[in-house]
C-alpha cells in the first residue's frame, strides 16, 4: 500500500461500474489507477474522486494498474465549482498538466503549481489570469520557457513594438531579422508585457494589474497554439480558438487571412 496526495486529471469508465483516475500527485507525478465500483451509486470512493479537487489516496500495488483502497478529500474548493469560467479554466489546467508532463516521474514544482492556481480559482481570482500564470510557469518548468526578452533569431533585446512569436522554436522575432515565418503570430505590446511579467514572476502584480481581460486571453490563444506546435496534439482549448476564428494578425502572410475570410463564409453560408 501507498500514499499519494494528488488532483484529478482525467477519468475514464472501465467496465460496468469502474474507472481509470489519471492523477497528478506531488509523490509521484502523473500517475494512474483503477476505482473499483466508483460508478456504482452511494461508492465511498466517488466524491472524494471528483475533478478540480485535492484527496489523499490509498492505493494498493498489483501486477497491473494499482487498485483505489481509500480516499478523503482534502481540499474540495467549493467556490470554484459556483463559477463556469473558472470550471472551464480547472479543466483546461488538468489538461495542460496532462499534455505537457510524463507519467511516473516526481515534479513536486508543477503539482504546487496546480495546487496554487485552484486555490486562486477558488479565491475568486480572475479565470483567464489565473489560466495565462499557469500555462506560462507551467511551459516553463516542462523545459519549453519561451523567450520574452531577446529576438531568438538575433540575440538583441526586442523593442517595445507588435513582434512575431514563432511557435517552432518557441520565442519572439525582432523586426530587424526580416518577414517573420509562416508559423509565426504577431503580438500586441501590451499582450507581451502582461507575459513577460508573469515570466519574472511578478504574479501579485498581474492579478492586480487594471487591464482589460482581453489581454489575457489573447496571450492565452497564442499559448495554446504553442502548446499543440510542442505536443502535436489538437487540444480542446486550439479547436475551440479554430472555431471561432479567434486568429491574430497574420501580418507575416495576409492572403491566408483572406482564404480564412473565405473559409467562414462557405462554412456559414447555407
Ligand atoms: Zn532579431
Amino acid at each position: 500500500m501507498y500514499r499519494l496526495e494528488a488532483a484529478v486529471l482525467r477519468r475514464r469508465n472501465l467496465g460496468e461500474s469502474d474507472r481509470i483516475l489519471t492523477v497528478f500527485s506531488r509523490e509521484l507525478g502523473k500517475h494512474r489507477f483503477v476505482a473499483k465500483g466508483v460508478r456504482r451509486p452511494g461508492s465511498k470512493l466517488a466524491g472524494h474522486s471528483e475533478p478540480f479537487m485535492i484527496s489523499r489516496f490509498m492505493l494498493a500495488r498489483t501486477r497491473g494498474l494499482p487498485i483505489l483502497s481509500q480516499v478523503e478529500t482534502r481540499s474540495a474548493y467549493p467556490r470554484l465549482r459556483l463559477d463556469e469560467r473558472a470550471i472551464a479554466v480547472a479543466g483546461l489546467i488538468a489538461e495542460r498538466v496532462d499534455v505537457l508532463t510524463a507519467e511516473d516521474e516526481a515534479a513536486p514544482n508543477v503539482f504546487s503549481l496546480v495546487e496554487n492556481s485552484l486555490e486562486l480559482l477558488d479565491s475568486g481570482a480572475e479565470p483567464a489570469r489565473v489560466l495565462l500564470i499557469f500555462d506560462l510557469l507551467l511551459l516553463a518548468e516542462a523545459g519549453f520557457r519561451p523567450g520574452f526578452q531577446t529576438c531568438i533569431a538575433c540575440g538583441e533585446a526586442l523593442a517595445a513594438e507588435p513582434n512575431a512569436f514563432d511557435l517552432e522554436r518557441g520565442g519572439f522575432v525582432c523586426g530587424h531579422c526580416g518577414p517573420a515565418p509562416a508559423g509565426a503570430r504577431v503580438v500586441p505590446v501590451n499582450v507581451q508585457k502582461v507575459m513577460r511579467m508573469i515570466d519574472r514572476g511578478d504574479i501579485g502584480q498581474v492579478l492586480a494589474v487594471r487591464v482589460p481581460t482581453e489581454l489575457f486571453e489573447q496571450a492565452e490563444r497564442l499559448v495554446a497554439e504553442y502548446v499543440a506546435t510542442i505536443t502535436g496534439r489538437d487540444s480542446t482549448a486550439t479547436r475551440v480558438i479554430r472555431d471561432l476564428r479567434l486568429e491574430y494578425d497574420y501580418r507575416s502572410d495576409p492572403s491566408e487571412v483572406e482564404e480564412r475570410d473565405v473559409d467562414r463564409r462557405e462554412a456559414t453560408g447555407p
